[in-house]
């Protein structure tokens, strides 16, 4: 059964900051989505409200035992101004997935739908429109039950909020310089991997730091088994070509299900380009690019969309892919994948949902 959706609107509406670079994640728009949850009430109190601070509790679960999920997707302003939604049941629906690794409560898709369409037809106004800009929509679930007992908290919170932000790539793509990473790993077939959670975003940050201080712009996670098998690339999805082929790792529970890795491969499918989801191994990688085969190297998410790889570094070898420029073959998913989120490519895959109201 569906719930109303109260609706509490600002006094005076904001709007866009005028002629300034958006950066990413600082400002937010006039309103935000929130219901609660309670253990025999199931999910309730469906409403969209100014955006503000809440009150929290010193000792809710969430801030002591990390029970929490996120997701993140976006809103993009077409030419004729008309709004749209990149996958929204895509992401809607990880974020379920998500709640199951937590032990959350799941919640009603349709009525995230609901919440989503109607909290960004009230904010429409918010969605940039120059080339390259987007409105970002980052949905998140935390434990609020004040106490310190470690368990599976009995009531928790329900946010969207909004984001309006900048180009990715301000002046063109520039290839990244990559560890591959055998100090530290990410996630584990058994662990979080497969969940958007902070938890796995938390374990990054030491693995990030060593890798600015080295020099280089992220890190590629190798298997934490066996620290032979690619995993993913700093928060995104990485892939291959070798040879033509494009190649990524299979979802094998440690590495997250991107929605951009499955437009691109989706893409690839629907080009003829063969596309492969199998192990594949860092020493496979230095071997193609010792053989001249590796061509290509991205990471996909939804923030860069395409990010390309100009250099690999592995216990202290450097491989230079490409001559360190981007690959026409990320070019040419980069450029169709943003022009179907402009409206400016024909939406062939039914990938955007328009805002209406
Ligand atoms: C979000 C995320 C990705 C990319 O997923 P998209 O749906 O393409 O944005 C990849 N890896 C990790 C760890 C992530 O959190």
């Amino acid at each position: 059964m569906m719930t109303e959706i109260a609706v509490t609107k600002v006094k005076k509406a904001g709007a866009l900051p005028a002629g300034q670079d958006l950066v990413f994640g600082k400002i937010f728009t006039d309103h935000m989505f929130t219901m609660d949850y309670l253990t025999g009430k199931g999910w309730h109190n469906r409403r969209i409200v100014p955006y503000a601070d809440f009150p929290a509790s010193p000792a809710m679960l969430s801030l002591h035992y990390g029970q929490a999920i996120f997701e993140g997707m976006k809103a993009f302003r077409s030419a004729d101004n008309r709004a749209w939604v990149f996958r929204p049941y895509d992401y809607l629906n990880r974020f379920n997935r998500s709640a199951k690794l937590l032990n959350i409560p799941v919640m009603d898709v349709e009525e995230n739908h609901e919440a989503l369409f109607k909290l960004l037809a009230l904010d429409k106004h918010w969605i940039p429109g120059k080339p390259g800009t987007s409105l970002y929509i980052r949905p998140f679930v935390f434990a609020d039950e004040p106490q310190l007992g470690v368990k599976v908290a009995d009531s928790y919170k329900m946010f969207i909020i909004l984001s309006p932000v900048g180009a990715y790539y301000k002046t063109g793509f520039k290839p990244i310089s990559i560890k591959v990473e055998d100090k530290y790993v990410r996630a584990t077939i058994g662990g979080l991997g497969e969940a958007k959670t902070p938890a796995n975003y938390a374990m990054s940050l030491a693995a990030q730091q060593d890798a600015y201080a080295g020099g280089f712009g992220q890190v590629l996670w190798l298997d934490a088994v066996h620290r032979k098998y690619v995993e993913e690339v700093g928060t995104m999805n990485i892939l291959f070509k070798i040879k033509g082929e494009i190649i990524t790792p299979a979802l094998n529970g440690s590495i997250l299900g991107g929605n951009t890795r499955k437009t691109v491969l989706e893409l690839c499918r629907s080009w003829g380009v063969k596309a492969t989801e199998r192990q594949i191994s860092v020493e496979e990688v230095f071997e193609a690019h010792a053989k001249g085969e590796l061509e290509e190297v991205f990471g996909s998410g939804t923030a860069a969309v395409i990010s390309p790889v100009g250099e690999l570094t592995w216990k202290g070898q450097k491989i230079v892919i490409n001559n360190n420029q981007t690959g026409e073959f990320s070019q040419k998913l980069f450029d169709y994948v943003t022009g179907v989120q402009s409206v400016k490519i024909a939406d062939q895959f039914n990938w955007m949902e328009e805002i209406k109201g």
